[in-house]
């Protein structure tokens, strides 16, 4: 199921319904041939709380990644960056970015035109410790840092957050080189 449905639409794991979209995930696709019990998740929805304790979250997290690795690279998607399952891919199309995050799981799309000035915000948060309410688009990036040196991230739209996730404090290093690389891509322009 690819739409979201609040109160409808069922967590894959537990089957219980979902109220709103901020406590939900959207699982990304594994390949069906190095995981066939679970290729049926690819795309599905999953309360953030089960996925973060599912026993199968980092098989499944290191298969979506390889799957994304592993095919040949496009004109219309190109990857700038990857480590450990986050990935920064620039969209000519649309003169923008898309962030994907394997392991959390995230997908979400930066407008070219606010890239430079999300990323240097977040770096500075990051190296200050301090939150962020940044306009993206047409919705709200904003970071709260936890008090287990980790972040909430969420995402909204019209004031209402369709994402709410934690990144621990393990990933800000990998967010970090990120958005450094987001900083460089959006200022060096599109590339031919
Ligand atoms: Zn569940």
């Amino acid at each position: 199921m690819s739409f979201f449905i609040p109160g409808r639409t069922r967590c894959a794991l537990c089957d219980e319904p979902i109220a709103q979209r901020a406590d939900a995930a959207q699982l990304p696709f594994v390949s069906p041939t190095v995981l066939p019990e679970w290729a049926k998740l690819s795309r599905a929805f999953v309360l953030r709380r089960c996925w973060e304790h599912w026993p199968h979250r980092d098989t499944y997290a290191r298969a979506a990644r390889e799957l994304v690795l592993s095919a040949p690279e496009q004109p219309s998607l190109r990857r700038r960056f990857e480590h450990e399952g986050l990935f920064l891919f620039e969209v000519p199309a649309v003169k923008g970015f898309r962030i994907l995050d394997t392991w959390a799981p995230l997908t979400v799309d930066v407008p070219g035109q606010d890239a430079a000035r999300l990323a240097s915000a977040v770096v500075e948060a990051f190296a200050r410790r301090t939150a962020l309410a940044q306009d993206v688009g047409p919705g709200r990036w904003t970071l709260d840092p936890t008090e287990g040196d980790g972040w909430v991230l969420t995402l909204s739209q019209e004031g209402e957050p369709f994402e709410r996730l934690q990144l621990p404090a393990a990933r800000q290093v990998l967010w970090t080189e990120l958005m450094t690389e987001l900083l460089r891509s959006s200022s060096a322009g599109t590339s031919p």
